[in-house]
């Protein structure tokens, strides 16, 4: 993958990350998330589209991983791209390389493995929590999960040291099984990470059109 330098010269503004973005989020176009309505206007003062019907206004990262960010687009991008690309991506660096603080490089870190989490589908959650119940499993199945258990375990030594409490474990979880699962091809992650930070949930009514509009082509 290119360095983070090109991918940045890739996205140079806020609204070549916006265009990106909205093509994640709408690939078939603007849907009202109210009414299913297609038409909008663009506010450009506040950069939200307001519905041509019932003017609700939606901005492009509502109910997604950037929802309400105050930090630019070009920073979660940039998260992104550097957590796609495979190497360990600290929040110290993150906050050196966008000249941010150390707390907030933090916080985008997180979001963005939850967007790993996201687009991974359904975490094995039972994994981490011990229960009895694991007796009743096959044994083939138990030794399976205990292998990645330990493999887990130890990315999350080498990566994150020994002192990580149960919250961040199961993100550094999420980090790990992405790395895992995507490592062959960064360009996909990089994609599969992006469609797992703007995926919204669906009203009906979005999910209404998109299934007419499928039926109907
Ligand atoms: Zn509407």
């Amino acid at each position: 993958m290119a360095s983070i330098r090109k991918f940045m010269a890739l996205f140079p503004n806020e609204q070549s990350c916006r265009d990106y973005l909205f093509a994640a989020r709408w690939p078939r176009g603007f849907i009202c998330t109210k009414c299913g309505e297609m038409r909008y206007c663009l506010i450009k003062t506040r950069n939200v589209y307001e519905c041509a019907n019932c003017k609700t206004q939606t901005s492009i990262t509502s109910n997604t991983l950037m929802h309400r960010t105050k930090l630019p687009l070009r920073y979660w991008m940039v998260t992104l791209y550097w957590v796609a690309s495979g190497q360990r991506c600290s929040a110290r660096k993150l906050a050196r390389t966008l000249q941010i603080q150390q707390r907030t490089a933090d916080r985008l870190l997180r979001k963005v493995r939850l967007a790993m989490h996201k687009s991974e589908g359904t975490p094995m959650l039972d994994f981490w929590v011990r229960e009895k119940r694991s007796a009743q499993q096959q044994p083939i199945v138990r030794r399976a999960m205990l292998m990645m258990y330990r493999k887990a375990r130890s990315f999350i030594r080498k990566y994150y040291g020994k002192r990580v409490s149960n919250w961040n474990r199961l993100y550094y979880y999420y980090e790990y099984r992405f790395r895992n699962n995507n490592s062959h091809n960064q360009i996909e992650a990089l994609s599969k990470l992006i469609l797992g930070a703007c995926t919204t949930i669906y009203t009906l009514n979005e999910y209404g059109m998109l299934r007419e509009r499928k039926s109907a082509s």
